[in-house]
C-alpha cells in the first residue's frame, strides 16, 4: 500500500471532494476481550476512537460527508442496552458536520431488528432494505450495498429472508454450529451465518444504477459491510455471493472502487478489471491510545486514502483502459 499524497501536493492538483471513513467500531460497555482467534478486542475503547475521528474529521473543515462501514455496536452489548447504545454512538457520529451514511453490518442485526435498527442509523425504507445510493458531486455516485439482505439474521423468524438464508446454509453448510467452517474447503469457507447475500431485487436495482451512473459518466464507488474480493478479505468475511455480484459490476465500466469492512484485519487488491478492493482496518481493534481512521480525497483519476493509526494509507489510480 502506498503511503504518499506528495504527488497530488507536488502537482498542485485539488480533490474533488473528500469524506470520512471509520469501520467497525463495535462499542459495547464490558471488559476487554477477544476474538474466536484469539485478537484483543477493545470494547469500551472504540468509542474513544469514533469520538476522535469526528474530532479530526470537523477540524479537516473539508468532508463532504462521512461513511460509517458498519457493526456500529458489538454483539455482546447487553441486549437490555442495544437501543440505547445504538443511539448513542449515532449521536457520536452526529456531531460531525455533515452527512452521515451508514452501513448495517452482523453485530447491528445481532442487537436490534432492522425494524428498529434503521430508523436510529437514518436509513429510510419502509420494507427495511438498507441498500441506497447517493451522488455528492456529478461525476461520482456512491453505492451502499446490503450485505445481509439475505441473511438468517435480521429479518423476523419465518421472514421468506431468513428462510432462503437457512436454507442456503443448509445446503452450504454442513456444521450444526453454521458460524463454523470446519470442513469447508477454499472460498466455499464464507457459508456462515455471520455473513449474508445480496438478494435478486437488490441486483436488480444495482444493474439499474450501474446503467445510469454510465449513461451519466459518473465513476462509481461501491459500498458494503462485506468484502467482495478474495485477494483483499479472508474467506471466511467474503459476501456469499460476491462472485455474482462482481460479475455484474464488471459488465461495466464505471466501478472503480469496492469500499468494505467486517474483516478486522483489513486488506488491499485490485481484481482482473482493474476494480481496487479495500478492506478497513477495525476500530474495535485499536489498543488504548491508538486509532483505525481516515478520510479520502477523490480526484478524476484517482481516490486516495489518508489513513490513521492502523488504516494504512493507500493510492488507488484508476485503470486507464477501462475508460477506453
Ligand atoms: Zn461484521
Amino acid at each position: 500500500m502506498g503511503s504518499s499524497n506528495g504527488l497530488a501536493i507536488a502537482q498542485g492538483r485539488q480533490p474533488l471532494f473528500s469524506f470520512g471513513l471509520i469501520s467497525d467500531v463495535q462499542y459495547a460497555d464490558i471488559p476487554d476481550g477477544r476474538s474466536f482467534l484469539g485478537v484483543p478486542r477493545y470494547y469500551r475503547h472504540s468509542i474513544l476512537v469514533l469520538q476522535r475521528a469526528v474530532k479530526e474529521w470537523n477540524a479537516h473543515q473539508k468532508h463532504k460527508f462521512v461513511i460509517n462501514f458498519g457493526d456500529i455496536v458489538d454483539g455482546y452489548c447487553p441486549k437490555d442496552q442495544s437501543f440505547d447504545t445504538v443511539k448513542k454512538l449515532a449521536d457520536e457520529f452526529e456531531i460531525f458536520e455533515g452527512p452521515v451514511y451508514h452501513i448495517i453490518g452482523n453485530h447491528c442485526l445481532y442487537n436490534l431488528p432492522r425494524s428498529k435498527l434503521l430508523p436510529l442509523l437514518k436509513i429510510q425504507s419502509p420494507e427495511c432494505h438498507a441498500y441506497y445510493d447517493f451522488s455528492p458531486v456529478p461525476g461520482y455516485r456512491f453505492v451502499v450495498l446490503d450485505g445481509y439482505d439475505i441473511s438468517a439474521i435480521g429479518w423476523p423468524q419465518g421472514h421468506p429472508k431468513t428462510l432462503e438464508a437457512l436454507k442456503f446454509l443448509q445446503d452450504k453448510n454442513p456444521n450444526v454450529d453454521k458460524n463454523s467452517p470446519t470442513g469447508l474447503v477454499g472460498l466455499e469457507r464464507r457459508f456462515l451465518m455471520f455473513n449474508g447475500a445480496v438478494g435478486k431485487e437488490q441486483m436488480e436495482w444495482l444493474d439499474g444504477v450501474l446503467q445510469e451512473a454510465t449513461e451519466l459518466k459518473q465513476k462509481v464507488v461501491i459500498c458494503c459491510h462485506l468484502p467482495l474480493d478474495p485477494g483483499a478479505s479472508s474467506k471466511e468475511a467474503l459476501l456469499w455471493n460476491y462472485d455474482e455480484v462482481m460479475n455484474l459490476i464488471h459488465r461495466y465500466k464505471c466501478v472503480k472502487v469496492c469500499l468494505a469492512g467486517h474483516d478486522h484485519r483489513g486488506g488491499y487488491s485490485v481484481d482482473s478489471y482493474g476494480v481496487h478492493h479495500r478492506v478497513l482496518e477495525a476500530a474495535l481493534e485499536c489498543p488504548p491510545g491508538t486509532d483505525a481512521f481516515g478520510y479520502v480525497d477523490v480526484y478524476d483519476d484517482r481516490i486516495s486514502l489518508i489513513g490513521t493509526g492502523r488504516i494504512e494509507s493507500t493510492e488507488m489510480y484508476f485503470n486507464a483502459q477501462a475508460d477506453l
